[in-house]
């Protein structure tokens, strides 16, 4: 395993640690938090703010694309659940239907549906 970059777009310079490493990265020039970037990308030259710019207007985008496939992925654990639930329901009901209907309803209750 190699290194992974996080970036302080303030200061438009990057702090590289094990790819493994979780926890907080403090920009060590500000201090302050610096963003996940992973390995594969690139970093800017510090002089070409247009690309720390295009950079972080990319990052944006992709955690809002991820977040947003989130809830979608979510909607629709909650569908499919909730249809399962309907169909077991309208099964003659036994210990073990009854069962899972009650597991399928905690998850269901996880997902905060
Ligand atoms: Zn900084």
């Amino acid at each position: 395993m190699g290194t992974a970059a996080w970036v302080c777009f303030d200061c438009r310079s990057a702090v590289r640690r094990h790819t493994q490493y979780v926890g907080d990265v403090p920009c060590q020039n500000c201090g302050r938090l610096c963003v996940y970037l992973g390995y594969r990308i690139p970093v800017p030259p510090r002089r070409k703010r247009r690309e720390w710019s295009a950079l972080r207007a990319w990052l944006a985008q992709r955690q809002f694309d991820r977040d947003v496939q989130t809830h979608v992925d979510r909607i629709r654990e909650s569908t499919a659940l909730r249809n399962e639930i309907d169909r077991l329901e309208a099964r003659v009901p036994n210990a073990s239907r009854s069962q899972l209907v009650r597991r399928l309803r905690y998850r269901l209750e996880r997902l905060g549906g």
